[in-house]
């Protein structure tokens, strides 16, 4: 039989308190895959992000990870499993440095294995390791949210779900995080994307999903023709 995939999210619901966001929703991702999640503002992609990671309550259904079941609401819990979750806006700490704001995301780690990890993330990210000894707050905005980046990179993840990444970004910072996600998947790491710009997430991805008011309207392979057309209709509900 064919072996489980990395990620497997089952008839999964959530929302905040009794307001239902997600309606049940079926998707994987294997190891190494990169896949897109797209869909209108409010269709539910931060949502389905918090629930995967255990930041929100799961109401109904099953997130397997590894092959294991991740118990609810335990961040933490999936992090060590490998499944690390960079939140939409994520605040670096401005009074600390660069360096330190590494080392604290790998807080529970040995202390040499933590400073191997540091140097790790920061391979990825030039700008961001000639500022090592810079406090968090001397970095641009940008620079401070691929620092967030470089962050759940310390723990090296096995998927890393990233919350539109490329928010607030110019142009070139943008690319620099997609090549990063480019990166990652060469050394095998999954990689769950969040992401307003379509075609620049098709351009890293392996395969979409589309959700649109809380249901999965579309799943394709992102080379597939007139994808961005097929998507625009999907979001809006005319297929
Ligand atoms: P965007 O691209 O705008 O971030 P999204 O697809 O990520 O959109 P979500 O942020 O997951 O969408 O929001 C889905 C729905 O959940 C929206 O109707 C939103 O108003 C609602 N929602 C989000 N956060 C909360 C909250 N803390 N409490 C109550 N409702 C919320």
């Amino acid at each position: 039989s064919a072996p489980e995939p990395l990620l497997e999210v089952g008839g999964l619901r959530s929302g905040y308190g009794k307001i239902a966001v997600l309606h049940g929703i079926d998707l994987h991702i294997g190891a190494g895959e990169v896949v897109s999640l797209l869909g209108p503002n409010g269709a539910g992609k931060t949502t389905l992000l918090r629930a995967i990671s255990g930041l929100l309550p799961v109401t109904a259904g099953r997130v397997r990870f590894g092959g294991a079941d991740l118990a609810g609401g335990d961040p933490r819990a999936a992090a060590r499993a490998g499944l690390v979750h960079v939140i939409e806006g994520h605040r670096v700490f401005t009074q600390i440095s660069v360096t330190d704001n590494l080392l604290l995301a790998g807080y529970d780690l040995p202390r040499r294995e933590r400073a191997e990890r540091v140097e790790e993330a920061l391979s990825y990210f030039p700008e961001i390791a000639a500022k090592r000894q810079d406090k968090g707050g001397a970095l641009s905005g940008g620079q401070q949210q691929m620092l967030a980046v470089a962050q759940g990179l310390v723990q090296r993840p096995r998927l890393l779900m990233l919350d539109e990444p490329s928010a607030g970004l110019s142009p070139v910072l943008v690319d620099r995080v997609l090549g990063v996600v480019r990166a990652l998947k060469e050394r095998g790491t999954a990689v769950l994307l969040v992401e307003q710009l379509i075609e620049k997430a098709l351009a890293v991805s392996d395969r979409v999903y589309a959700l649109a008011q809380g249901h999965l309207v579309l799943e394709a392979g992102a080379g597939e023709a007139d994808l961005p057309h097929r998507l625009e209709r999907a979001y809006f509900g005319q297929d």
